[in-house]
């Protein structure tokens, strides 16, 4: 039965079955679709793969007033328009993409369509580009306004207007001066980022702030999260992954540098017989379409690609994600690991973790573009993945979740992640390490004063007390607290001196040594302080196998 809450309820429910051949909404479809039709605007926040695009292709066939307008819809990615257009015109609904692709008699059959007195077209895709750079495209959309066939603006991947988003545009700021130019004219923006700061920061630039904000779970119930150390072959771990349940099925792997990303496909591929490619930022344009479209075909199983790969992929069953480096931030590894499983059906996801990389990173990061503010914020992203991985405790859709403001109940992970998987066999404690710290500290300090570069590893071999020439040499064994963990296990004095870099009581200072690698130094970080003072605790949680 269907409730006919507005005049517009009969049309909507007949184009989802008819049209669409859909036979129920998901979460906040109805809502958003009731909320454009009804001319006000409306902010939608669903993951990949939640069914956004529902929310608008649906409402721009409903006839609503007098006239059809044509929907405007404003999106970064060629390629998803392209997708897009070809699904609608298959559902027989008139769609086009104009875009700086189409020549001068392809682009002037749209503008002509869109100039006649009743446009058939319903939905016009354009990049932002397009839009600030093309005046005949403007004085289309200025004609369509003042003919009231202006039906609404929409959105879509609308973190690109915001600083704080991962893909930031400038073109796309300027969509925020239509709602003052074309007032009157709802807007529906759309995005899969969950981060608080980015919503804030979308609606203030669209000017559309105090609208309805819809918002689905986040959760991807049908991932299963690991994250496994790195070790000294990671492609035969892989191959393993592969093999065991996903022979024959689709994959991306994500690389951060180009020589990785040969280096894995072309082990896959002649070691283990695997049709794998890579895709990066140095192939020609034609090869990353050609390997592209290979991929989204079947003929090439797995892609191994720089994250110049997969804004916009769109294909449904992608069986794993893994991450042969760890990703820039938890942001970027909820998105990335979101192309998996977009069909529902069981994923996997695989990160594997190497704390030695980080030094990469930092410098990258440091020898980069922008301001102090950005660079620390994208150390502190970083940070976030760091803290992510080295936590075997507690699960990690929560730890995802949380991140984006989402009180995810652990219970409902359902053993899909490694850590609630591993948790049954584990006994888990507390320990306080808050004394350790304080000589950990102490010695740091010392060292530093006497005017040496000190590493983690070097502060290990010393809280250890460890008997090694390298230490004998650099005279510190007559430190006070030289051995004061000597009874602690090597790998948790690694973890606590990690923690106190992620909680900024140590900091990491990156530089080339004389042999031009990088080295990583320890210097005293802000709350050094606090811990001495006796002002901030540190503790780690410890597992234990359980005895059986
Ligand atoms: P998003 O843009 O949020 O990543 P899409 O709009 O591409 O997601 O939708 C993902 C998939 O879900 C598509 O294959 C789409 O056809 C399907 N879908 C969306 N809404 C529904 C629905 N109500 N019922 C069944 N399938 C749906
Ligand atoms: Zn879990």
């Amino acid at each position: 039965i269907i409730e006919l809450k507005h005049s517009w309820s009969r049309d909507v429910a007949k184009a989802l079955h008819q049209v669409f051949k859909m036979s129920e909404f998901r979460p906040k479809q109805l809502e958003a679709i009731d909320e454009t039709l009804a001319g006000k605007d409306v902010f939608v926040l669903m993951p990949t793969g939640g069914g956004k695009s529902l929310c608008y292709q649906l409402p721009a066939i409903i006839q609503n007033g007098k006239t059809r307008g044509v929907t405007v819809v404003i999106s970064p990615l060629l390629a998803l328009m392209q997708d897009q257009v070809n699904h609608l015109v298959e559902w027989g609904i008139p769609a086009m993409a104009v875009t700086g692709d189409l020549n001068a008699s392809q682009r002037n059959f749209a503008f002509e369509e869109l100039s006649t007195r009743e446009p058939r077209l319903r939905l016009l895709y354009v990049t932002p580009e397009m839009l600030s750079k093309s005046d005949k495209m403007r004085e289309v959309i200025d004609s369509l306004y003042n003919r009231k066939l202006l039906a609404r603006f929409v959105v879509d991947e609308a973190h690109c207007v915001s600083q704080w988003g991962h893909d930031f545009r400038p073109d796309y700021v300027l969509i925020g001066n239509y709602k003052r130019q074309y007032p009157g004219i709802p807007f529906m923006a759309l995005t899969a980022t969950a981060n608080k700061r980015v919503q804030v920061d979308i609606m203030a630039n669209l000017h559309i702030k105090g609208c309805l904000t819809l918002s689905s779970s986040f959760n991807r119930p049908n991932l299963f999260y690991s994250v496994r150390k790195k070790g000294a072959d990671p492609i035969s771990e892989i191959f393993s992954i592969i093999d065991a349940r996903y022979s024959g099925k689709c994959g991306i792997i994500y690389c951060r540098s180009k020589a990785n990303c040969e280096k894995v496909a072309d082990e896959l591929q002649l070691k283990y017989n695997i049709k794998a490619a890579y895709y990066h930022a140095g192939l020609a344009k034609e090869d990353r379409r050609r390997i592209q479209t290979d991929w989204q075909n079947g003929k090439v199983q797995v892609i191994v690609a720089t994250i110049a790969f997969g804004m916009g992929i769109d294909k449904p069953d992608v069986r794993f994600v893994i991450h042969f480096t760890f990703p820039d931030s938890i942001e970027s590894y909820y998105q990335e690991t979101g192309r998996a499983g977009r069909d529902g059906l069981p994923s996997t996801c695989v990160l594997f973790y190497n704390y030695k990389e980080k030094k990469t990173f930092v410098k990258f990061i440091q020898e980069g573009d922008g301001s102090k503010v950005h660079k620390d914020m994208l150390l502190e992203n970083l940070e976030r993945v760091i803290q992510f991985c080295e936590n075997t405790n507690d699960c990690r859709r929560k730890l995802v979740l949380s991140y984006f403001g989402e009180n995810f109940n652990s219970n409902l992970c359902h053993k899909n992640c490694d850590n609630c998987l591993g948790r049954e066999n584990k006994v888990f404690s507390d320990v306080d390490y808050s004394e350790v710290s304080i000589k950990i500290i102490k010695m740091a300090r010392s060292i530093i004063c006497s005017g040496r570069k000190v590493t983690m590893l070097q502060i290990v071999d010393l809280i250890k007390g460890s008997k090694a020439k390298k230490v004998q040499q650099s005279g510190d064994m007559s430190h006070e607290y030289f051995g004061c963990g000597k009874d602690l296990k090597k790998d948790d004095v690694i973890k606590l001196l990690r923690l106190l870099v992620n909680k900024k009581v140590l900091s990491e200072q990156t530089e080339s040594n004389f042999r031009r690698v990088l080295v990583s130094y320890l210097i005293l970080g802000p709350n050094s302080t606090k811990v001495e003072n006796g002002f901030m605790k540190i503790s780690i949680r410890l597992s234990n196998t359980k005895p059986k």
